[in-house]
């Protein structure tokens, strides 16, 4: 037997006004998932624990079949993985934004969008001068990491909530906040004399002008995915966090070429390369990240086109890939949390499921895939993490 999870990043959402009271999912062309929901089982997953933080790493941890009241530690060990850093016992791993400060305000999180290249050139100076006690890492253009051995349980505030707002309102807090604070304050001289952010200001682009440290904790202690359900599992994603979370629960990464994690990503292919991995892994967790961002976009038009092309190239040829396997498969579909186009951002409320056997099982009454019908599902609300033994079990 062999399972699939297909994972629409932020698919679900609120009724929309423009869309006569109707949902994204309930609005768009959805034929590929409204026939499982028909001739499957459905209802409710809460991938969000009461009390955490509705991020893509604390939803998909759920549905990878993790508890993160449990298991979550933050979101840079995750990225760590992904980039290949191992984080030893005492090991305290920082997302390191180069943002801009203006006027003592923060103008933007990711200085610009700046590019990779200059990035590592800043990214070697800070290490050059403040490296030692703790190291800094370069990753992908505003996105860096730093190690330390404290401040594990400093608060620290990510950048992008608080855009237009005085820089020194918002320090790290509490545990070894001093030398947090210490460590972004010195990377003001170093970053405005450097050549690369000169530059950038005489090009009429936002300098790197400051690091900015979040996102901390230890490095997950987890159970290998094998261990917890005796599967071998593989990861498709094009964000690093999931990429992450794969590693930290010795799921193998699939890359496929040209998944883009947004609107023009490679949707075939990755649905492709999934049935092509069960050929050596029992269990294969395909993630789609294009939803979630049209939903921050707050695009109608983008969103019902996402939520459309995951239906039609992802789900839809995974539906037909599945006919000519010589096994019997699960397919499970859902949203790792709802991006609604209202608010533009995450939310923890439930999100809609459907697990579609291939072979023959009893359907409950739910007719179509969304927000609403699948309240009438015969699994009910079921939490996330418990939903992988869901499947196993039928
Ligand atoms: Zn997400």
């Amino acid at each position: 037997m062999k399972h699939i999870v297909l994972i629409g990043d932020g698919m679900a959402d609120y009724p929309i006004k423009e869309l006569g009271d109707k949902t994204v999912l309930e609005a768009a062309d959805t034929p590929h998932m409204d026939r499982m929901a028909l001739e499957g089982i459905n209802g409710l997953a809460t991938n969000v624990p009461d009390g955490m933080p509705a991020g893509s790493d604390v939803a998909n941890m759920s549905v990878l079949g993790y508890d993160p009241a449990k298991h979550y530690s933050g979101r840079a060990p995750l990225e760590a993985a992904s980039m290949g850093i191992e984080l030893d016992k005492n090991d305290v791993a920082f997302r390191c934004n180069l943002i801009t400060i203006e006027n003592g305000d923060i103008l933007d999180h990711s200085a610009g969008h700046i590019s990779t290249e200059e990035a590592s050139q800043l990214m070697q100076a800070i290490e050059d001068e403040l490296g030692g006690d703790v190291h800094f890492y370069p990753g992908i253009s505003y996105r860096h990491l730093m190690v330390a051995q404290f401040g594990a349980d400093a608060v620290c505030t990510p950048p992008h909530d608080v855009v237009e707002e005085p820089a020194l309102d918002h320090m790290p807090r509490g545990d070894s906040a001093e030398k947090l604070q210490e460590l972004i304050r010195a990377s003001w001289n170093i970053l405005s004399e450097h050549p690369v952010n000169k530059k950038r200001i005489e090009e009429g682009k936002r300098p790197a002008n400051s690091i900015w440290l979040w996102g901390q904790g230890y490095a997950p202690s987890m159970p290998s995915f094998e261990e917890m359900y005796g599967l071998k599992a593989a990861v498709i994603s094009a964000v690093d966090l999931i990429k992450g979370l794969g590693i930290c629960e010795g799921m193998d990464v699939i890359e496929v070429p040209g998944a883009t994690g947004y609107l023009d990503t490679n949707y075939v292919g990755k649905a492709e390369y999934a049935l092509e991995s069960l050929k050596d892994h029992d269990i294969v967790f395909v993630h789609v990240e294009a939803p979630d961002e049209a939903g921050h976009m707050g695009s109608l038009e983008a969103k019902i086109q996402a939520v459309e092309d995951f239906d039609s190239k992802v789900v839809g040829t995974i539906l037909e890939g599945i006919e000519k396997l010589s096994e019997e498969c699960t397919v499970l579909v859902l949203p790792d949390h709802p991006t609604p186009i209202a608010v533009r951002t995450h939310t923890p409320d439930p999100v809609p499921f459907v697990i579609y056997p291939s072979f023959n099982r009893d359907a409950d009454i739910v007719k179509t895939y969304s927000e609403d019908a699948a309240t009438d599902g015969i699994l009910s609300t079921v939490r996330g993490c418990d939903l992988i033994r869901t499947m196993l079990s039928l």
